[in-house]
């Protein structure tokens, strides 16, 4: 996610972060990672995983204008993990770091797109049970 580099081959392209969406974060280390925020969150969702900073369209809050990581050496496991295992697909590159066919690639993105419509349920779900 947003031009990591996870423990193999694989090399995010340049300012892409497609897919840096919402991800949770441990709630003893957020507190440090605060003054690195580049999205206003609209509210911040505490949940078993972590805490949730909640952005107006799901885009992860570290995120910059340039598509860059903002906490790259502190991003959460996924971060790092992500593209390099099959669970969690690049759509546009391979673990191995090579491109994926035109096909892939839009199926994976639709995949994605699905996912951010899951989570905004989720969410809205989430806190209509907690009156959030
Ligand atoms: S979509 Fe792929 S290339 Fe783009 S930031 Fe995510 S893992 Fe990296
Ligand atoms: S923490 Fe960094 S790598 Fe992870 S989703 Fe946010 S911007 Fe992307």
């Amino acid at each position: 996610m947003a031009s990591a580099s996870p423990p193999s081959n694989f090399n995010c392209l340049p300012n892409c972060g497609v897919c840096c969406n919402l991800v949770s974060f441990h709630p003893m280390g957020f507190d440090s990672l605060f003054d690195r925020i580049q999205r206003d969150p609209i509210k911040f969702l505490y949940t078993k995983d972590g805490v949730w900073p909640i952005t107006e369209d799901l885009t992860c809050c570290f995120l910059s204008k340039e598509k860059l990581c903002a906490i790259y050496e502190s991003r959460p496991p996924i971060c790092v993990l992500f593209g390099t295992i099959p669970k969690h697909g690049c759509p546009f590159l391979f673990p191995d770091g090579k491109p994926r066919s035109e096909k892939q690639r839009d199926k994976l993105l639709q995949e994605q797109e699905e996912h951010v419509k899951r989570l905004r349920e989720n969410i809205k779900e989430y806190q209509e049970r907690y009156r959030l």
